[in-house]
């Protein structure tokens, strides 16, 4: 059992009044962790400690900041069994995916210690007599609020950035993984000068109450719902918002593609981790052509995971993170159900504790279905036909969302046509994940806005000032 403890200006054990939650095993329902809940004078208080430390920290080194960064890699390497026994605990994700993701986590952070200290400003040309440049400067105190999904890895990219381009940080990590922030805040502050790093816990009143507080920055990966919240919250206050929300990503099966390995692309992106992905396959429009073998080798490979608890190494398909998102998941599918949809396979409750849900296919979807159109974060795969290429982009084009996509097909045509016409962040072809170190997208619509990855996020954690420098007089210094 975790006893998680909140670390407000440098003090472990602050606060706490605000009542305490308990996190269950989503595997067999087990209480995990006792959580402090913050209360809103906790938070103004920890807001008002990050402001007394930041100027301190804004004028640290950059290369004293970096070699800070590495040190907290070495840190969360360190706990990396710890950390990820506590993801698969909170949140029920197998114990391997759980480490891929503190491995991630720990990547990212060396990877910001390196990246840092070399991205400068630039010079410019100027008159002959004076000097002209652009710097980048830390925004100051920047609220961090983080996901349960993979919350190592979400974690140390927002983390990682922030700090080390000199901003003090308030970390508010979700409450059904509260535990997992508690060791990452532990291995992080270990290394960094006292009340650079915040920790706050409870629920969705202590993010507004750190949204809609006196930060210049509100970092949130979450629900598009949420995001809109803060986005307002944050209007009032003038703080910049950086928001890395849900999605429906599409995934586009042409006509011609083999319809197996199609599948098989099809499972990983829908089934991986439960569906819990942000960009996981949430709906699939298939070509007439290749639809019905397509299906038959999904259901094949939906019914063939192995269900478990996260602990057990066999387990493919652990449980949802907990029952109150199943009853959302398992909402969305007998809506489908009920307006003519038809399950190929799963979307039964099973029986027994805990909150585990089939790997499920529903056919003859429709594209106005709640089920396609929204995002449901469950290991559920909606299928579609269409008759072209064209409707299967037109489709696919048509959502609240804009993350991402990924389009199977042998035609170098249309998958220039697919990354060229659909409005997500990024466009995957013929793999659902991967991509080259790097890389980031701005997420559109509803999925929210700026760079929440890649070497571009240190540039959301800072602002970039225009300087102008005479002698005085128009003579010599
Ligand atoms: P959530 O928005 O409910 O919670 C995320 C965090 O926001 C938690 O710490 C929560 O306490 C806090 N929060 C909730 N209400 C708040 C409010 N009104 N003001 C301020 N903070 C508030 O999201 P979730 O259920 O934890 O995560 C799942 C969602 O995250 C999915 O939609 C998924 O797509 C998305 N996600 C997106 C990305 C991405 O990079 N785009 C990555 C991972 C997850």
């Amino acid at each position: 059992m975790y006893t998680v403890a909140q670390l407000i200006g440098g003090v472990w054990g602050a606060g706490g009044a605000g009542g305490e939650l308990v996190v269950r095993d989503p595997a067999d329902g087990h209480p995990v962790s006792t959580v402090p809940v913050a209360t809103a004078d906790e938070v103004g208080k920890a807001v008002e400690a990050a402001r007394g430390v930041a100027p301190g920290w804004a004028a640290t080194d950059p290369a004293e900041r970096a070699a800070a960064l590495h040190r907290a890699a070495d840190a969360v390497q360190a706990a990396a069994q710890e950390l990820a026994a506590a993801v698969t605990a909170e949140m029920g994700k197998p114990l391997a995916d759980a480490r891929g993701g503190v491995e991630a986590g720990v990547g990212t952070l060396r990877q910001y210690a390196e990246l840092a200290p070399v991205r400068g400003g630039r010079t410019l040309l100027g008159g002959a007599e004076s000097i002209d440049f652009m710097a980048p400067q830390p925004r100051g105190v920047v609220a961090a609020i983080t996901p349960w999904n993979d919350p190592v890895a979400v974690s140390c990219g927002l983390l990682g950035a922030a700090l080390v381009t000199g901003n003090a940080v308030l970390y508010k990590p979700s409450e059904r993984t509260p535990a997992t922030g508690w060791l990452l805040a532990r291995a992080l502050d270990e290394v960094l000068p006292p009340g650079v790093l915040s920790l706050l816990t409870g629920g969705a009143e202590v993010g507004a109450a750190l949204a809609g507080g006196d930060v210049d920055v509100v970092a949130h990966v979450g629900a598009t719902a949420t995001g809109r919240q803060i986005a307002a919250a944050a209007a009032r206050t003038g703080a910049k918002v950086l928001l890395e929300n849900g999605g429906s990503d599409p995934l586009v099966v042409d006509a011609g593609v083999d319809p197996v390995w199609a599948a098989e692309q099809a499972a990983l992106g829908a089934f991986a981790n439960a569906g819990q992905i942000c960009v996981a396959v949430e709906r699939i429009y298939v070509h007439r052509d290749v639809a019905e073998d397509f299906v038959d080798a999904l259901v094949r490979r939906a019914e063939a995971l192995r269900v478990g608890p996260g602990r057990d190494p066999a387990t493919e398909l652990g449980p949802l993170v907990d029952r109150r998102h199943r009853d959302h998941v398992h909402g969305q599918v007998t809506a489908a159900v009920a307006g003519g949809a038809r399950l190929r396979a799963g979307g039964v409750l099973p029986d027994g504790p805990g909150a585990f849900y089939p790997a499920t296919v529903v056919v003859d979807c429709r594209h106005e279905m709640t089920l396609v159109r929204e995002e449901t974060f469950g290991p559920v795969a909606p299928v579609v036909v269409v008759d072209s290429f064209s409707e299967a982009l037109r489709c696919a084009a048509d959502s609240p969302y804009g993350l991402a996509a990924t389009v199977l097909t042998g035609s170098m045509s249309h998958a220039q046509r697919a990354w060229r016409e659909l409005p997500v962040g990024t466009v995957k072809v013929n793999a659902v994940f991967g991509g080259a170190p790097g890389g980031a997208a701005q997420p559109r619509r509803g999925s929210g806005q700026g760079f929440g990855y890649g070497p571009e996020l240190l540039d959301e954690f800072t602002a970039t000032k225009a300087v102008h420098i005479e002698a005085p007089g128009g003579g010599h210094w």
